[in-house]
């Protein structure tokens, strides 16, 4: 076979494989859309698990006519323009990918108001060169994506695809993941027409805790222990629950506001809680690092799951220490601060 650019379609379809791996998946892509737009309220509406309807609507700054096409292609970014950006990234997004990716293996509509604009539009991108087809529509301020049939062109993926019940499970997952991240937005979740999730905004730090009740339970939110340590320009805060937790799905670790699977950050945390934990517990905690943004490169993998740490070391020593303290910290002085 001779060398061939392949259509455009394809490559975002090839694209899609590393960011796209389930409906969660698209969720926390267009979740964070959205908060990079500024939105404060964000509203979910699944049904049958994603396999057959995610819409997401926000009242973010919204997209101008003029760029909904550019917004559906590959590498089409408002978030970095040079190689300055990337070493300091504080949006969630970057990489101009998700939208492209999402709209090649789904049937995706993009409608947009921003406030400066009389008319809202709605994009579509279609066929093998994803030509995109515009319309005016009627549509509040802010930005909704509707995402139909995820997989139907791409048999093969939509095989993996679990039941709807699993796929919404891990829906409600990553909701309650980015919920933790920004208790000054409100999230609603709906699946098949019913309103399962809704976290109001909250910023009062009662409302926070509430929050942090409602998304990991009522006893993770009275018992929980709150910390905050701060040294060379790192900050821990969050909260965490001294005898750890029969379940393994309290562990919730942001870095800059990104939620993160770090094995350096695992390595310190288990560390801190050796020889304290009953056998059957593992750790359980809230926690939110800050640090300087060049500090840290979030550009490791497509899905932004990793880090890389420049200063591992420090990092790994500064969390350890920092919960090491808060750990033997008597139950007496227990109060819940806030998280940010
Ligand atoms: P990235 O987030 O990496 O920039 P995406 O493909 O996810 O790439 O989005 C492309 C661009 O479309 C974004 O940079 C942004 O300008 C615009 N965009 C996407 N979703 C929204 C939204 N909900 N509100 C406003 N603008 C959006
Ligand atoms: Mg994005």
């Amino acid at each position: 076979m001779s060398i061939q650019i392949l259509p455009a379609r394809l490559a975002n379809q090839i694209a899609a494989g590393e960011v796209v791996e389930r409906p969660a998946s698209v969720i926390k892509e267009l979740v964070e859309n959205s908060l990079d737009a500024g939105a404060d309220k964000i509203e979910l509406e699944i049904d049958r698990g994603g396999h057959k309807r995610i819409l997401i609507r926000d009242n973010g700054n919204g997209i101008v006519q003029d760029e909904l096409e550019l917004a559906l292609s590959r590498h089409a970014t408002s978030k970095i323009s040079c190689l300055d950006d990337l070493e300091q990234i504080l949006s969630l997004g970057f990489r101009g990918e998700a939208l492209a990716s999402i709209s090649s293996v789904a049937r995706l509509t993009l409608t947009s108001k921003p406030a400066s604009q009389a008319q809202a539009w709605q994009a579509r991108a279609e066929g093998r060169d994803m030509a995109v087809q515009l319309q005016p529509v009627a549509h509040p301020n802010g930005t909704s994506v509707e995402v139909l049939d995820l997989f139907f062109n791409t048999p093969a993926r939509r095989k993996f695809l679990r039941s709807e019940k699993t796929e919404f499970q891990h829906i409600d997952e990553t909701v309650k993941r980015i919920a933790l991240s920004r208790f000054d937005v409100a999230f609603s979740l709906k699946h098949n027409g019913k309103l399962l999730r809704h976290y109001p905004k909250a910023e009062s730090q009662v409302a926070r805790q509430k929050r942090l009740s409602l998304v990991c339970g009522q006893a993770f939110g009275q018992q929980a222990l709150s910390i905050q340590s701060e040294y060379q320009g790192l900050i821990l805060n969050g909260w965490l629950l001294n005898q750890g937790s029969t379940s393994q799905d309290q562990q919730y670790f942001y870095v800059n506001g990104r939620m993160m699977r770090d094995k350096l950050i695992n390595h310190a945390i288990r560390q801190a809680f050796e020889g304290i934990l009953a056998p059957d517990c593992h750790p359980a905690y809230v926690l939110y690092l800050q640090l300087d943004a060049k500090e840290v490169d979030v550009n490791v993998h497509p899905a932004k799951h990793e880090v890389r740490f420049h200063q591992a070391r420090l990092v790994h020593d500064f969390i350890f220490r920092a919960l090491q303290d808060a750990i033997e910290r008597p139950q007496f002085e227990e109060e819940l601060a806030q998280p940010q």
